[in-house]
């Protein structure tokens, strides 16, 4: 969160949120002029998994680019382009990045992979920073922070768990951590773990999204911890995944950002057989239901055309 922007947003909030509906609204002719490739599937969710289970593709969507590897992190100022950091190393080295878009008193945070075999949410969080990058309109007025890849050497060496054998979504200090080799023997003992904590020291988000994958198939749903349970029913508007409370894990991020800071955090789960699907496929089916989480509570159908 800035500070300077804190120090007058109560008094700028309320014209600033009804500006950004505006430049929302503005931004439906931008985002179809300018932008020439499509958005989302804001067809009806079961056309939608229809559609992606025919493996009809759309064409020219922005392709995906690597988390790892060298790469520069200097801030870029223009607009549209997002800050880029690396914001912790894993126990491996690997970077752990976070793209910044936008500023405002308004924050979403959106992390993938958290368990590293559960990595359908990292390509598709990729789409989301190349689409937010080509139409910014849809960020003005808050600040979007996304971590395509929280648990980088568990996703390389397809486990759950970080280099440690650690299960980082155990690994927080809520009331109900209980420590273990599998938890950690404390709380925010993995550099992921302190990677992701720093985000959220850092810049307060409004809200969370934390995109995982089920053990088993049948078992997507858009769970809720904390004050958030509009926000899951927001963002259940544009998917199939239904809405369910899975119920408190023990040092869980949902634990410590809704219970502990209460803070609303979705813990996403999406279905276990879209694993291995290119990005394209999951942005299309799945990509306009982060864009409602990053609207909300603003409830503008940016792209439906109807
Ligand atoms: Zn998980």
């Amino acid at each position: 969160m800035n500070l300077n922007s804190e120090t007058t947003g109560m008094m700028t909030r309320r014209t600033g949120r009804l500006a950004a509906i505006s430049m929302v609204s503005l931004g439906l002719l931008s985002a179809a002029c300018v932008d020439p490739t499509p958005g989302p599937n804001t067809t009806k969710p079961q056309q939608t998994r229809t559609r992606a289970r025919m493996g009809q593709h759309q064409p020219g969507m922005g392709s995906m680019r690597p988390v790892d590897g060298a790469r520069t992190y200097a801030i870029s100022p223009s607009m549209g382009r997002p800050m880029r950091e690396v914001v912790g190393r894993s126990l491996q080295g690997r970077p752990i990045e976070a793209r910044v878009f936008g500023s405002g008193n308004d924050c979403i945070f959106i992390l993938a992979t958290i368990h590293g075999d559960e990595d359908a949410g990292t390509p598709l969080v990729e789409q989301l920073a190349d689409y937010l990058e080509r139409n910014p309109n849809l960020y003005m007025g808050r600040r979007v922070v996304l971590m395509p890849n929280a648990n980088p050497d568990g996703m390389a060496a397809q486990t759950r768990t970080n280099g440690n054998g650690v299960d980082l979504n155990r690994n927080y200090p809520a009331d109900n951590f209980k420590a273990s080799d599998r938890h950690g023997d404390t709380a925010l003992s993995e550099p992921e773990s302190i990677a992701i904590h720093d985000v959220i020291e850092r810049y307060h988000p409004s809200r969370i999204v934390s995109i995982h994958q089920p053990l088993r198939y049948g078992s997507e749903c858009i769970d809720h911890d904390g004050p958030a349970k509009p926000l899951a029913e927001a963002m259940s508007n544009h998917t199939d995944i239904p809405v369910r409370r899975i119920g408190s894990r023990p040092g869980s991020l949902g634990s410590y950002a809704g219970v502990t800071l209460g803070i609303p955090i979705i813990t996403l789960e999406l279905p276990k057989e879209v694993k291995g699907w290119d990005a394209s496929r999951l942005w299309t089916s799945y990509g306009d239901m982060l864009l409602a989480a990053i609207r909300y509570p603003e409830t503008l159908t940016v792209f439906a055309g109807q």
